[in-house]
């Protein structure tokens, strides 16, 4: 058997990934047939493939790849930690600089009084975290039948058990008994979809007004926490109305309850801010961290606890964690990843500069005449497809069909822009170039016009 590397032929790597690969989120039979894309390098915000075609990354990985790919620093960072200290927990009263580091620099860059992180190896694994702690902090309070968490339909949490029935995705729940109990789901504030007659105003209170009906219908004495993404970002980048995050804070505030931001994509500067409970306007409990805070570049995650919570959960033991909460490697990884988002201006970059680019480029595509509409945050961004405008109409075809015919146009044209149903997103590298968003920006646009053709020549419009 030769070794197995970059030199094989594609197809051979295929049929290998596929009699032993299992892989995540996808139909393995039918990817067996068609055989996977295998990415072999990758630079700034360009991937190479096996066949030497070079794809422009619209969605940094999975949401991830905040400063971008090839940066040699963290590379020597990850070394040179691993050749001091490759590993060592921090249970039994026990911690290390990169564990202790990340935490203070965590610390101060998150608002207010967020000043104490406890670490997991994902997002998921922090979600899991965060029902625990929210839960365990009402129980030492005296109040332990104050355990339900709300959140939302069509929101993404993680795949977990815990994270997955804390997400609103229908899907992940007709797999493997999810949800699991005292979760409890209200809908999202998706104007474009749901949003019926109403001004996207009056559906942003509307939507954050469900929060406080399902409150008084549960008991604000069984309510432990809402929790929310400030921009669903797998649910189809969806941004909510300017009225619902305020609503949803005052609501919070008046019933007691803690709020959860979880930032997993919106954190690290994809929204222009730090956090995008701050781009958003509200003041969490707790955040969830993970893909941003080391790019992506080494698997850590983690949850951002206020004051109040991390000193009611510091009088007894919690009985939580996991090996790598604060990898030593990890953690340094991710503290490199910091101080450059930080020294090279990433995040003030999107806010003032490169995201500004994006967002004239990205709202031009709303004269498509497949564009309903064209919504950006920051450096997240998505746009309906619709054969409607002024109905924002859904297509007749089952939702999704004309989304994934999109899709495989973008791959066409190299570039990686992903579908939620009949929306397309996308979530570059931070530091993407103002050339080469006009560049992204083109080939989706040549996309969209084959896409076009092709639902004219099927008969799907
Ligand atoms: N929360 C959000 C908002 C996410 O987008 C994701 C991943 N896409 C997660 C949690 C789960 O993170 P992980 O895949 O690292 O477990």
């Amino acid at each position: 058997m030769p070794q197995i590397s970059n030199h094989m032929p594609t197809a051979e790597l295929q049929a290998l990934d596929a009699a032993h690969h299992m892989h995540p989120f996808t139909t393995n039979d039918e990817l067996t047939q068609k055989g996977a894309r295998i990415i072999t390098r990758a630079d700034g915000v360009w991937l190479t493939d096996s066949d030497g075609n070079r794809i422009l990354d619209g969605m940094a990985g999975l949401w991830c790849m905040n400063i971008g790919y090839g940066r040699s620093e963290l590379a020597d960072v990850a070394a040179r930690q691993m050749r001091e200290l490759p590993y060592y927990n921090t249970f039994f009263q026990t911690t290390h600089v990169p564990a202790i580091a990340l935490a203070q620099r965590l610390a101060e860059l998150a608002p207010g009084d967020l000043n104490h992180v406890f670490f997991a190896g994902s997002g998921s694994e922090a979600n899991d975290t965060n029902i625990r702690m929210a839960r365990t902090y009402w129980q030492i309070k005296g109040q332990p039948q104050k355990n339900i968490i709300i959140s939302r339909w069509n929101g993404y949490h993680g795949s977990s058990v815990g994270s997955g029935s804390l997400g609103g995705m229908k899907g992940m729940h007709a797999q493997g008994g999810l949800p699991i109990p005292d979760i409890h789901h209200i809908n999202q504030p998706d104007w474009w979809s749901e949003g019926g007659e109403q001004s996207p105003e009056e559906f942003g209170l509307a939507r954050a007004r469900e929060l406080e009906q399902a409150i008084e219908t549960l008991g604000a004495d069984r309510v432990a926490a809402f929790i929310a993404e400030p921009v669903q970002g797998a649910g189809g980048v969806i941004i909510p109305p300017a009225t619902y995050w305020p609503e949803i804070q005052r609501i919070c505030d008046d019933h007691d309850i803690l709020l959860i931001a979880d930032e997993v994509i919106c954190g690290f500067g994809r929204t222009g801010n730090w956090f995008g409970s701050q781009t958003t306007g509200w003041r969490p409990h707790i955040m969830t961290i993970a893909k941003g805070l080391s790019s992506g570049y080494q698997p850590i995650g983690g949850s951002i606890v206020c004051d109040e919570v991390a000193s009611v959960i510091g009088g007894e033991e919690f009985n939580h964690g996991y090996t790598y909460s604060g990898h030593p490697v990890a953690a340094a990884v991710a503290l490199e990843n910091l101080r450059i988002l930080d020294e090279e201006g990433i995040v003030t970059r999107v806010a003032e500069d490169t995201g500004p680019h994006l967002r004239a480029a990205w709202e031009s595509l709303a004269d498509h005449p497949l564009v309903g509409e064209a919504k950006i945050i920051g450096m997240m961004a998505s746009i309906a497809l619709t054969p409607d405008k002024s109905a924002r109409a859904p297509f007749a075809a089952e939702a999704g069909t004309v989304g994934y015919i999109c899709r495989e146009r973008c791959f066409a044209n190299n570039l990686v822009m992903r579908h939620v149903g009949d929306r397309m997103i996308i979530s570059p590298p931070l530091v993407i170039s103002k050339q080469e968003i006009d560049t992204l920006v083109e080939r989706a646009r040549r996309s969209l016009d084959e896409t076009h053709a092709a639902l004219k020549e099927q008969g799907l419009m």
